[in-house]
Protein backbone atom coordinates (compact mmCIF):
# COMPACT_ATOMS: atom_id res chain seq x y z
CA UNK A 1 0.00 0.00 0.00
CA UNK A 2 1.53 3.23 -0.55
CA UNK A 3 1.32 5.97 1.89
CA UNK A 4 -1.54 7.69 0.48
CA UNK A 5 -3.39 4.29 1.26
CA UNK A 6 -4.21 3.91 -2.56
CA UNK A 7 -3.34 0.05 -3.25
CA UNK A 8 -1.76 0.49 -7.03
CA UNK A 9 -2.50 -2.23 -10.12
CA UNK A 10 0.38 -4.58 -9.79
CA UNK A 11 -0.74 -5.29 -6.05
CA UNK A 12 -2.26 -8.82 -4.60
CA UNK A 13 -5.85 -8.97 -3.52
CA UNK A 14 -6.86 -11.50 -1.04
CA UNK A 15 -9.88 -12.55 -1.28
CA UNK A 16 -11.95 -14.40 1.34
CA UNK A 17 -14.53 -16.83 0.36
CA UNK A 18 -14.06 -19.35 -3.03
CA UNK A 19 -17.51 -18.59 -4.95
CA UNK A 20 -18.93 -16.86 -7.58
CA UNK A 21 -18.68 -13.68 -6.66
CA UNK A 22 -15.10 -14.18 -5.49
CA UNK A 23 -14.26 -15.61 -8.85
CA UNK A 24 -16.44 -12.53 -10.67
CA UNK A 25 -14.20 -10.16 -8.18
CA UNK A 26 -10.65 -12.10 -9.55
CA UNK A 27 -11.62 -11.64 -12.95
CA UNK A 28 -12.40 -7.79 -12.73
CA UNK A 29 -9.31 -7.65 -10.70
CA UNK A 30 -7.48 -9.11 -13.30
CA UNK A 31 -8.52 -6.55 -15.84
CA UNK A 32 -7.26 -3.72 -13.24
CA UNK A 33 -3.75 -5.49 -13.55
CA UNK A 34 -4.49 -6.66 -9.71
CA UNK A 35 -3.04 -10.42 -8.93
CA UNK A 36 -5.53 -12.12 -6.69
CA UNK A 37 -5.38 -14.71 -3.73
CA UNK A 38 -8.11 -16.53 -2.79
CA UNK A 39 -8.77 -18.04 1.08
CA UNK A 40 -11.43 -20.86 1.44
CA UNK A 41 -11.37 -23.72 3.23
CA UNK A 42 -13.29 -25.92 0.11
CA UNK A 43 -10.70 -27.90 -2.44
CA UNK A 44 -11.15 -26.44 -5.75
CA UNK A 45 -13.38 -23.60 -5.90
CA UNK A 46 -15.15 -21.71 -8.12
CA UNK A 47 -12.58 -18.06 -7.51
CA UNK A 48 -9.63 -20.53 -7.16
CA UNK A 49 -9.75 -21.31 -10.70
CA UNK A 50 -9.18 -17.71 -11.57
CA UNK A 51 -7.07 -16.83 -9.13
CA UNK A 52 -3.25 -16.81 -8.74
CA UNK A 53 -3.39 -18.88 -5.82
CA UNK A 54 -6.08 -20.60 -2.90
CA UNK A 55 -4.69 -20.85 0.67
CA UNK A 56 -7.27 -23.99 1.54
CA UNK A 57 -7.57 -23.97 5.36
CA UNK A 58 -10.36 -22.89 7.54
CA UNK A 59 -11.09 -19.50 8.63
CA UNK A 60 -9.81 -19.83 12.18
CA UNK A 61 -6.61 -21.22 11.21
CA UNK A 62 -3.87 -18.48 12.35
CA UNK A 63 -1.08 -20.21 10.56
CA UNK A 64 -2.60 -20.33 7.17
CA UNK A 65 -4.47 -16.84 7.90
CA UNK A 66 -0.59 -15.24 8.77
CA UNK A 67 0.70 -16.55 5.43
CA UNK A 68 -2.15 -15.80 3.71
CA UNK A 69 -1.49 -12.05 5.24
CA UNK A 70 2.28 -11.41 4.43
CA UNK A 71 1.21 -12.11 0.26
CA UNK A 72 -1.62 -9.73 -0.29
CA UNK A 73 -1.56 -6.00 0.04
CA UNK A 74 -5.30 -5.57 0.81
CA UNK A 75 -8.35 -7.98 1.77
CA UNK A 76 -11.86 -8.31 0.50
CA UNK A 77 -14.84 -10.67 1.20
CA UNK A 78 -17.57 -12.44 -0.88
CA UNK A 79 -19.53 -14.24 1.72
CA UNK A 80 -19.90 -12.96 4.94
CA UNK A 81 -20.35 -15.83 7.05
CA UNK A 82 -16.66 -15.41 7.83
CA UNK A 83 -15.86 -15.26 12.07
CA UNK A 84 -15.07 -11.45 12.71
CA UNK A 85 -12.18 -12.72 14.71
CA UNK A 86 -10.50 -13.96 11.21
CA UNK A 87 -11.33 -10.33 10.02
CA UNK A 88 -9.87 -8.76 13.26
CA UNK A 89 -6.47 -11.15 12.98
CA UNK A 90 -6.13 -10.26 9.26
CA UNK A 91 -6.26 -6.36 9.71
CA UNK A 92 -3.55 -6.43 12.19
CA UNK A 93 -1.46 -7.44 8.99
CA UNK A 94 -3.48 -5.63 5.92
CA UNK A 95 -6.51 -3.66 5.02
CA UNK A 96 -9.47 -5.62 5.75
CA UNK A 97 -12.62 -3.75 3.49
CA UNK A 98 -15.23 -3.79 4.28
CA UNK A 99 -14.00 -4.03 8.19
CA UNK A 100 -15.32 -6.43 11.05
CA UNK A 101 -17.84 -4.13 12.28
CA UNK A 102 -19.89 -4.43 9.11
CA UNK A 103 -19.51 -7.73 8.89
CA UNK A 104 -20.49 -8.06 12.53
CA UNK A 105 -23.82 -6.24 11.82
CA UNK A 106 -24.91 -8.19 8.58
CA UNK A 107 -24.16 -11.79 10.36
CA UNK A 108 -26.79 -10.94 12.71
CA UNK A 109 -30.64 -10.01 11.82
CA UNK A 110 -31.07 -8.54 14.90
CA UNK A 111 -27.73 -6.09 14.97
CA UNK A 112 -28.31 -5.98 11.81
CA UNK A 113 -31.89 -3.90 12.17
CA UNK A 114 -30.73 -2.72 15.51
CA UNK A 115 -28.08 -0.44 13.94
CA UNK A 116 -30.39 0.58 10.54
CA UNK A 117 -33.09 1.82 13.32
CA UNK A 118 -30.00 3.69 14.82
CA UNK A 119 -29.75 5.66 11.47
CA UNK A 120 -33.50 6.34 11.43
CA UNK A 121 -34.00 4.11 8.63
CA UNK A 122 -37.15 1.75 8.48
CA UNK A 123 -36.84 -2.04 8.76
CA UNK A 124 -40.12 -4.42 9.32
CA UNK A 125 -40.60 -4.33 12.75
CA UNK A 126 -38.94 -7.22 15.25
CA UNK A 127 -38.74 -8.67 18.52
CA UNK A 128 -35.54 -10.98 19.52
CA UNK A 129 -36.69 -14.58 20.03
CA UNK A 130 -34.90 -17.37 22.83
CA UNK A 131 -37.91 -20.02 23.22
CA UNK A 132 -41.27 -20.92 22.65
CA UNK A 133 -42.46 -18.38 25.43
CA UNK A 134 -40.68 -15.39 24.12
CA UNK A 135 -41.91 -16.38 20.98
CA UNK A 136 -45.88 -16.14 22.30
CA UNK A 137 -44.91 -12.62 23.78
CA UNK A 138 -42.96 -11.71 20.74
CA UNK A 139 -46.02 -12.41 18.81
CA UNK A 140 -48.40 -10.13 21.02
CA UNK A 141 -46.67 -7.10 19.99
CA UNK A 142 -45.85 -8.10 16.31
CA UNK A 143 -49.03 -9.93 15.48
CA UNK A 144 -50.03 -12.38 12.54
CA UNK A 145 -48.66 -13.00 9.81
CA UNK A 146 -45.46 -12.94 11.11
CA UNK A 147 -41.55 -14.68 9.96
CA UNK A 148 -39.69 -15.83 12.38
CA UNK A 149 -36.05 -15.96 11.15
CA UNK A 150 -32.53 -17.27 12.95
CA UNK A 151 -30.14 -14.22 13.54
CA UNK A 152 -27.30 -15.99 12.18
CA UNK A 153 -26.66 -18.17 9.31
CA UNK A 154 -29.65 -17.77 7.68
CA UNK A 155 -29.54 -17.18 3.66
CA UNK A 156 -32.02 -17.75 0.73
CA UNK A 157 -34.59 -18.51 2.64
CA UNK A 158 -33.29 -21.24 5.00
CA UNK A 159 -33.74 -20.98 8.64
CA UNK A 160 -36.90 -19.44 8.27
CA UNK A 161 -40.72 -19.82 9.23
CA UNK A 162 -43.93 -18.19 8.77
CA UNK A 163 -46.80 -17.59 11.12
CA UNK A 164 -50.10 -17.39 10.00
CA UNK A 165 -52.15 -18.95 12.63
CA UNK A 166 -51.98 -20.86 16.40
CA UNK A 167 -50.73 -23.84 14.87
CA UNK A 168 -47.29 -22.58 13.05
CA UNK A 169 -46.26 -21.34 16.01
CA UNK A 170 -44.68 -24.33 17.89
CA UNK A 171 -43.56 -26.11 14.50
CA UNK A 172 -42.03 -22.70 13.98
CA UNK A 173 -40.04 -22.14 16.90
CA UNK A 174 -38.63 -26.19 16.54
CA UNK A 175 -37.69 -25.40 13.10
CA UNK A 176 -34.99 -22.45 14.73
CA UNK A 177 -33.22 -25.90 15.88
CA UNK A 178 -32.89 -23.98 19.38
CA UNK A 179 -31.10 -20.73 17.88
CA UNK A 180 -31.26 -17.51 18.86
CA UNK A 181 -33.82 -15.81 16.83
CA UNK A 182 -36.00 -12.88 15.64
CA UNK A 183 -39.65 -12.57 14.60
CA UNK A 184 -40.49 -10.20 11.97
CA UNK A 185 -43.47 -8.29 11.15
CA UNK A 186 -44.94 -9.61 7.72
CA UNK A 187 -44.60 -6.98 4.87
CA UNK A 188 -47.17 -6.55 2.69
CA UNK A 189 -44.48 -5.39 -0.16
CA UNK A 190 -45.34 -4.85 -3.98
CA UNK A 191 -41.53 -5.57 -4.87
CA UNK A 192 -38.38 -6.34 -3.61
CA UNK A 193 -35.15 -4.02 -5.04
CA UNK A 194 -31.92 -3.78 -4.22
CA UNK A 195 -29.13 -0.82 -3.93
CA UNK A 196 -25.29 -2.05 -4.22
CA UNK A 197 -23.42 0.95 -2.67
CA UNK A 198 -19.44 1.45 -3.01
CA UNK A 199 -17.13 4.18 -0.94
CA UNK A 200 -13.96 4.50 -1.18
CA UNK A 201 -12.04 5.88 1.42
CA UNK A 202 -11.82 9.37 0.49
CA UNK A 203 -16.16 8.68 1.23
CA UNK A 204 -16.60 8.86 -2.37
CA UNK A 205 -20.33 7.39 -3.13
CA UNK A 206 -21.27 6.00 -6.26
CA UNK A 207 -24.55 3.32 -6.48
CA UNK A 208 -25.86 0.56 -8.91
CA UNK A 209 -29.69 0.55 -8.82
CA UNK A 210 -31.92 -0.12 -7.42
CA UNK A 211 -32.70 -3.29 -9.70
CA UNK A 212 -36.15 -5.32 -8.75
CA UNK A 213 -35.57 -8.55 -7.49
CA UNK A 214 -38.01 -11.34 -8.27
CA UNK A 215 -37.38 -14.92 -6.03
CA UNK A 216 -38.73 -18.73 -6.93
CA UNK A 217 -38.24 -20.99 -4.39
CA UNK A 218 -37.03 -18.21 -1.78
CA UNK A 219 -33.87 -18.05 -4.29
CA UNK A 220 -33.43 -14.92 -6.44
CA UNK A 221 -34.28 -15.87 -9.94
CA UNK A 222 -34.66 -13.02 -12.03
CA UNK A 223 -33.30 -9.20 -11.62
CA UNK A 224 -35.02 -6.77 -13.58
CA UNK A 225 -32.35 -3.78 -14.10
CA UNK A 226 -33.30 -1.04 -13.54
CA UNK A 227 -36.39 -1.50 -11.28
CA UNK A 228 -39.83 -0.37 -12.84
CA UNK A 229 -40.58 1.66 -10.02
CA UNK A 230 -41.74 5.85 -9.76
CA UNK A 231 -38.81 7.65 -10.06
CA UNK A 232 -39.01 9.24 -6.95
CA UNK A 233 -38.82 6.06 -5.17
CA UNK A 234 -36.08 5.23 -6.80
CA UNK A 235 -34.17 8.29 -5.38
CA UNK A 236 -35.64 7.43 -2.24
CA UNK A 237 -33.80 4.10 -2.32
CA UNK A 238 -30.06 5.74 -3.60
CA UNK A 239 -30.58 8.16 -1.00
CA UNK A 240 -31.19 5.17 1.61
CA UNK A 241 -28.29 3.66 0.09
CA UNK A 242 -26.07 6.45 0.81
CA UNK A 243 -26.96 7.03 4.24
CA UNK A 244 -26.38 3.40 5.13
CA UNK A 245 -23.09 3.55 4.37
CA UNK A 246 -21.98 6.72 5.53
CA UNK A 247 -23.70 5.68 8.65
CA UNK A 248 -22.24 2.42 9.13
CA UNK A 249 -18.95 3.81 7.92
CA UNK A 250 -18.35 1.56 4.86
CA UNK A 251 -15.22 1.48 3.23
CA UNK A 252 -15.49 -0.97 0.62
CA UNK A 253 -18.95 -2.00 -0.72
CA UNK A 254 -22.20 -3.13 0.55
CA UNK A 255 -25.85 -3.91 -0.72
CA UNK A 256 -28.94 -3.35 0.52
CA UNK A 257 -32.35 -5.33 0.12
CA UNK A 258 -35.28 -3.38 0.31
CA UNK A 259 -39.13 -4.29 0.30
CA UNK A 260 -41.09 -1.11 -1.21
CA UNK A 261 -44.80 -1.73 0.91
CA UNK A 262 -47.94 -0.84 -0.77
CA UNK A 263 -48.35 2.24 0.60
CA UNK A 264 -45.05 3.47 -0.35
CA UNK A 265 -42.68 3.22 2.26
CA UNK A 266 -39.15 1.20 1.65
CA UNK A 267 -38.31 -1.04 4.65
CA UNK A 268 -34.72 -2.66 4.77
CA UNK A 269 -34.52 -6.43 4.70
CA UNK A 270 -31.18 -6.97 4.57
CA UNK A 271 -27.93 -5.81 4.18
CA UNK A 272 -24.34 -7.87 2.95
CA UNK A 273 -20.62 -6.08 2.81
CA UNK A 274 -20.29 -7.44 -0.78
CA UNK A 275 -20.75 -7.36 -3.92
CA UNK A 276 -24.52 -9.48 -4.74
CA UNK A 277 -26.20 -11.85 -7.07
CA UNK A 278 -28.55 -8.73 -7.83
CA UNK A 279 -25.67 -6.98 -9.46
CA UNK A 280 -24.13 -9.54 -12.03
CA UNK A 281 -26.30 -7.41 -14.41
CA UNK A 282 -23.71 -4.53 -14.27
CA UNK A 283 -20.64 -6.54 -15.40
CA UNK A 284 -22.50 -5.98 -19.20
CA UNK A 285 -25.12 -3.58 -18.52
CA UNK A 286 -22.84 -0.42 -16.79
CA UNK A 287 -19.41 1.71 -17.51
CA UNK A 288 -18.44 -0.36 -14.41
CA UNK A 289 -19.60 -3.36 -13.12
CA UNK A 290 -19.95 -4.33 -9.32
CA UNK A 291 -17.12 -5.91 -9.31
CA UNK A 292 -14.83 -3.54 -10.21
CA UNK A 293 -16.43 -1.31 -8.42
CA UNK A 294 -15.52 -3.46 -5.10
CA UNK A 295 -11.94 -3.19 -5.86
CA UNK A 296 -11.80 0.46 -7.26
CA UNK A 297 -13.46 0.98 -3.49
CA UNK A 298 -10.57 -1.47 -1.66
CA UNK A 299 -7.59 0.01 -3.52
CA UNK A 300 -8.77 3.55 -2.85
CA UNK A 301 -8.69 4.06 -6.59
CA UNK A 302 -11.58 6.19 -8.02
CA UNK A 303 -14.89 5.01 -8.38
CA UNK A 304 -16.25 4.40 -11.64
CA UNK A 305 -19.27 5.62 -13.02
CA UNK A 306 -22.25 3.37 -12.53
CA UNK A 307 -24.63 4.52 -14.91
CA UNK A 308 -26.26 1.55 -16.83
CA UNK A 309 -25.92 2.23 -20.75
CA UNK A 310 -28.71 -0.43 -21.60
CA UNK A 311 -31.73 -1.94 -19.65
CA UNK A 312 -31.09 -5.21 -18.73
CA UNK A 313 -32.87 -8.74 -17.38
CA UNK A 314 -30.49 -11.34 -15.29
CA UNK A 315 -31.71 -14.73 -15.00
CA UNK A 316 -29.75 -17.10 -12.76
CA UNK A 317 -29.21 -20.54 -13.73
CA UNK A 318 -29.78 -22.75 -10.83
CA UNK A 319 -29.15 -26.54 -10.71
CA UNK A 320 -30.12 -28.00 -14.11
CA UNK A 321 -30.76 -24.83 -15.52
CA UNK A 322 -26.93 -25.03 -16.59
CA UNK A 323 -27.39 -27.61 -18.96
CA UNK A 324 -29.34 -25.66 -21.69
CA UNK A 325 -25.90 -23.94 -22.43
CA UNK A 326 -26.47 -24.58 -26.02
CA UNK A 327 -29.87 -23.33 -26.52
CA UNK A 328 -28.45 -20.30 -24.14
CA UNK A 329 -25.59 -19.87 -26.62
CA UNK A 330 -28.12 -19.80 -29.60
CA UNK A 331 -29.16 -16.46 -28.86
CA UNK A 332 -26.20 -14.67 -29.78
CA UNK A 333 -27.05 -11.75 -27.67
CA UNK A 334 -27.37 -13.49 -24.91
CA UNK A 335 -24.58 -13.09 -22.47
CA UNK A 336 -24.02 -16.67 -20.57
CA UNK A 337 -21.87 -16.96 -17.32
CA UNK A 338 -20.99 -20.19 -15.82
CA UNK A 339 -19.15 -20.67 -12.34
CA UNK A 340 -17.31 -24.11 -13.33
CA UNK A 341 -19.20 -25.97 -10.60
CA UNK A 342 -18.65 -29.71 -10.88
CA UNK A 343 -22.28 -30.87 -9.05
CA UNK A 344 -25.56 -29.24 -10.24
CA UNK A 345 -27.03 -29.95 -7.16
CA UNK A 346 -30.93 -28.74 -6.42
CA UNK A 347 -30.85 -25.44 -5.89
CA UNK A 348 -27.33 -24.18 -6.68
CA UNK A 349 -26.41 -21.64 -8.13
CA UNK A 350 -24.53 -22.63 -11.28
CA UNK A 351 -24.25 -19.98 -13.81
CA UNK A 352 -26.38 -16.81 -14.89
CA UNK A 353 -27.24 -15.12 -18.10
CA UNK A 354 -28.03 -11.02 -18.83
CA UNK A 355 -29.70 -10.34 -21.85
CA UNK A 356 -29.38 -6.07 -22.71
CA UNK A 357 -32.50 -4.09 -24.04
CA UNK A 358 -30.61 -1.39 -25.78
CA UNK A 359 -34.11 -0.48 -27.34
CA UNK A 360 -36.23 -0.35 -24.40
CA UNK A 361 -37.71 2.49 -22.35
CA UNK A 362 -40.72 4.29 -21.06
CA UNK A 363 -40.16 7.96 -22.91
CA UNK A 364 -41.89 7.82 -25.99
CA UNK A 365 -39.27 7.10 -28.60
CA UNK A 366 -38.46 3.51 -27.44
CA UNK A 367 -39.78 0.11 -29.44
CA UNK A 368 -40.39 -1.66 -26.52
CA UNK A 369 -42.25 -0.60 -22.77
CA UNK A 370 -39.83 -1.36 -19.21
CA UNK A 371 -39.92 -4.42 -18.08
CA UNK A 372 -40.88 -6.46 -21.19
CA UNK A 373 -44.47 -8.18 -21.06
CA UNK A 374 -42.10 -11.30 -21.64
CA UNK A 375 -39.09 -11.86 -19.43
CA UNK A 376 -36.88 -14.38 -21.17
CA UNK A 377 -37.10 -18.34 -19.65
CA UNK A 378 -34.82 -20.97 -19.63
CA UNK A 379 -35.59 -24.65 -20.77
CA UNK A 380 -36.20 -26.78 -17.80
CA UNK A 381 -33.91 -29.57 -18.19
CA UNK A 382 -36.08 -33.38 -18.80
CA UNK A 383 -35.43 -35.87 -15.83
CA UNK A 384 -32.63 -38.12 -16.70
P1 LIG B 1 -34.17 -13.04 3.71
O1 LIG B 1 -33.42 -14.30 3.93
O2 LIG B 1 -34.37 -12.24 4.95
O3 LIG B 1 -33.61 -12.22 2.58
O4 LIG B 1 -35.64 -13.46 3.22
C1 LIG B 1 -35.85 -14.19 2.02
C2 LIG B 1 -37.14 -13.75 1.37
O5 LIG B 1 -38.26 -13.98 2.23
C3 LIG B 1 -37.18 -12.26 1.04
O6 LIG B 1 -36.54 -12.01 -0.19
C4 LIG B 1 -38.68 -12.02 0.99
O7 LIG B 1 -39.23 -12.45 -0.24
C5 LIG B 1 -39.21 -12.91 2.09
N1 LIG B 1 -39.27 -12.16 3.37
C6 LIG B 1 -38.29 -12.06 4.28
N2 LIG B 1 -38.66 -11.30 5.32
C7 LIG B 1 -39.93 -10.92 5.09
C8 LIG B 1 -40.88 -10.12 5.82
N3 LIG B 1 -40.60 -9.59 7.01
N4 LIG B 1 -42.10 -9.94 5.25
C9 LIG B 1 -42.42 -10.50 4.05
N5 LIG B 1 -41.57 -11.26 3.32
C10 LIG B 1 -40.34 -11.47 3.83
Amino acid sequence: MQEDGIVPPGSVIGILGGGQLGRMLAIAAARLGYRCRIFAPEADPPAARVADGHHCAAYEDEKALSDFAAQVDAITLEFENIPTETIEFLARHKPVRPGARLLAVSQDRLREKEAINALDIATAPFCPVDGLDGLHKALQSIGMPAILKTRRFGYDGKGQAAIRNEEDIAPAWEAMAGAPAILEGFVDFTCEISVIVARNSRGEIAIHGPVENRHRNHILDVTIAPAPIAPAMAEAACALGRRLAAGLELTGLMTAELFVTADGRLLVNEIAPRTHNSGHFTIEACHTSQFEQAIRALCGLPLGDPGQHARAVMKNLIGDDARHWREILSDGRAHLHLYGKEEARPGRKMGHVTWLYPDAGNDGDSKMPWPPAQLPEIPQAPAE
